[in-house]
């Protein structure tokens, strides 16, 4: 006899509404199939294990078959199957309460819809013109029965004949999604969302290379690992476990430099493996993204809202059946649970961090570069993470050591404190560049940072703001013997005339550069220091380096760049200049400034020395110094 009935909907028809709003993720509806698959072997499992089923379990694993000529695609379990009474029960009768509101707001959102509605079956519908449910109940003389639904409110049920225990989902499949029924988007869709369920998972025979072709062999392709490390407790895996793990999740990837090992069953649950990846280039970041799951389902690979932000630069697995899977993103973001998560995980990732630093620091300074963009953008995005990481975040120098906050702090208290008392912290940001000035502050004792990583211009922000009494300065903000001003510089004894006509003559002969302004400025360092030095103001240079990366700060980055020309009036050559120019009529200067090679060869030397020579300028030079070099001969 069969059954004919109309589907329990409160709306007229829920067909339309899966067609309709669930356009953009169609694949998922294997997800949803295999794991309903999954869900009904293990169920059976648990009613075994408390000897509610006594026959035998046999062989639980899922099958997943094409037949193209058919047209059809079915799942297969040998879990708990389905009276006619269940089938009644959970398919037949959906809830669908407020269904038009909820779809309202969700219509792009196909994970909402089929989690709101508990839609997982139906999604079927999603690719298929005619859906068929064969399946037998484990129950001691349960009779198999056959649903199908053509896409429509009424179904039908009947009795059938069915040997084996357990549920086959059969899909005709529709027109428009044929490709649901080519071997290499099954193959692709189970290896996305499938990998890692806990039972395995077939889908056809294993290949085999026999005779420069590939042939089918007798063995079952199972395509999932039941049991991923995640899963297991850490004191059985060895590191091999763990980064062959690694490389079941990113077949392509190097090897990660460490992991953290996730385990909390206290206030929500949730197990992952992280793992730090070594990072060569900007190419490297966000490659492999941290997989989300749920029981051992794949959710996404965008973990935006859950993960702290900055460690989503990690790689690696999550699993948790207490994130509200099936909400949208804005919903998980302000989520009271997902926050904590959140927080426990940058947590313990701190401890982790802290743990290596403290157990083995050589190997924590080896993997420093790969390190250094996670731990510093940690400590810039989030507050707690900062205090965590302030005890093992490290400073490098230019000769390449490696130091603590504090120990690099007490490194340069006593020889780099200012007058005013600030301790003064010197760095470069690019080593080449700015040679001459690293050279000149090591001469007079100082330590110069290394400050060339990609965020390191807001670190240096950061760390003025926290450190007590500190200032950061480039070594090329300043002059050596003024960068840090420690007491009063000696007095520079210039007549009122003779300042005046050094300034013309300087100032006539500086480059005319675009957007370039230069201030001329006199010193008395000795005459052993350089006679000429080019500068760039700390605090102007910051401002516009900030302005290219904010939008808001436009009006920074239209100013001009000022640089400093300090003049040391003790050395011998600009004492030189200083007297011819001394005597001369205002008239006579601009012929003089002119003419004079040696005040030309000193601004040349000192615009070299910053990098600031260049094209036309830079050729004169060279081609001037030539010229000198075959008549010196
Ligand atoms: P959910 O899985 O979220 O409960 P579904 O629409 O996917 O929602 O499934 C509804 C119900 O149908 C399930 O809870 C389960 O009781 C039953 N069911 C679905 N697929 C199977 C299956 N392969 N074997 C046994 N029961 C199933």
């Amino acid at each position: 006899m069969t059954q004919k009935g109309k589907i329990g909907v409160t709306t007229d028809n829920i067909f339309p509404i899966i067609k309709k709003f669930l356009y953009s993720d169609h694949e998922i509806f294997l997800r949803e199939l295999v794991s309903n698959a999954v869900d009904a072997t293990q169920k059976l499992k648990t009613i075994s294990s408390v000897g509610e089923f006594k026959g035998e379990m046999g062989d639980l694993s899922v099958r997943i078959s094409i037949d193209e000529e058919a047209g059809t695609l079915t799942i297969s379990d040998r879990g708990i199957g389905m009276t006619s009474e269940e089938i009644d029960k959970y398919i037949n009768e959906i809830a669908l309460s407020s269904a038009n509101d909820f779809l309202d707001k969700y219509k792009d959102d196909s994970n909402a819809i089929i989690g709101h509605f508990g839609l997982g079956f139906y999604s079927a519908f999603m690719v298929s013109k005619l859906v068929e449910i064969k399946t037998l109940s484990y129950k001691e003389g349960a009779q198999a029965v056959k649903w199908s639904c053509e896409g429509s409110p009424e179904y039908t049920i009947e009795k059938i004949e069915k040997e084996s225990r357990g549920t086959d989902i059969v899909l005709h499949i529709d027109d428009e999604n044929k490709e649901f029924l080519k071997k290499e988007k099954i193959t692709f869709l189970l290896n996305k969302y499938c990998k890692f369920l806990p039972i395995p998972i077939v889908f056809g025979k294993k290949q085999e290379w026999k005779d420069g072709k590939s042939v089918e062999t007798e063995e079952d392709n199972v395509i999932n690992n039941p049991t991923p490390a995640w899963t297991r407790t850490p004191n059985e895996l060895k590191d091999e476990d763990y980064i062959s793990f690694y490389k079941e999740l990113y077949p392509f990837g190097e090897d990660p430099l460490f992991w953290i090992h996730l385990n909390v069953d206290y206030p929500f649950n949730l197990t992952g493996i992280l793992y730090f990846p070594i990072i060569k280039s900007n190419i490297d970041l966000q490659r492999n993204k941290i997989q989300l799951y749920s029981n051992q389902v794949f959710v996404t690979d965008s973990v935006e809202g859950i993960v702290p932000e900055f460690l989503t630069l990690l790689h690696g697995v999550i699993d948790s059946p207490d994130i509200p899977l099936n909400v949208s993103r804005s919903y998980l973001q302000s989520d009271h649970n997902v926050k904590k998560i959140s927080n426990h995980i940058s947590k313990k990732v701190a401890d982790r961090l802290d743990e290596i630093f403290k157990k083995d620091r050589p190997q924590f300074e080896e993997k420093w570069d790969s390190l250094k963009l996670f731990i510093e953008y940690g400590m810039l995005s989030d507050e707690k993470f900062y205090d965590r990481a302030k005890g093992f975040t490290l400073m490098q120098n230019i000769d390449g050591k490696k130091f603590t906050l504090n120990e690099y702090r007490t490194l340069i208290e006593e020889n780099q404190t200012d007058k005013d008392g600030n301790v003064t912290y010197l760095y470069a940001s690019n080593k080449d560049d700015q040679f001459t000035f690293i050279d000149a502050a090591k001469e007079k004792g100082y330590d110069v940072l290394l400050m060339d990583g990609q965020l390191d211009s807001h670190w240096v922000g950061l760390l003025e703001q926290k450190l007590e009494k500190s200032r950061f300065i480039r070594v090329d903000s300043d002059i050596a013997e003024n960068i840090i001003e420690k007491e009063e510089s000696a007095k520079v004894d210039l007549t009122d005339k003779q300042k005046e006509n050094l300034d013309e003559v300087v100032k006539s002969q500086l480059p005319k550069i675009e957007k370039t302004e230069f201030t001329v400025d006199y010193k008395a360092l000795g005459k052993d220091a350089r006679p000429i030095q080019i500068t760039q103001n700390e605090f102007s240079r910051r401002m516009k380096e900030m302005a290219q990366m904010q939008p808001g700060m436009a009006f920074y980055g239209e100013m001009p760049d000022t640089y400093q020309v300090a003049l040391n009036i003790d050395h011998p050559l600009v004492a030189g200049i200083i007297s011819e120019t001394e005597t001369k009529e205002k008239e006579d200067l601009p012929q003089y400034a002119l003419e004079n090679k040696t005040l030309h060869q000193l601004i040349d030397l000192a615009l070299l020395s910053n990098g600031m020579l260049k094209g036309a300028a830079l050729n004169n030079f060279i081609k001037r110094n030539y010229e000198r070099l075959s008549t010196d001969k």
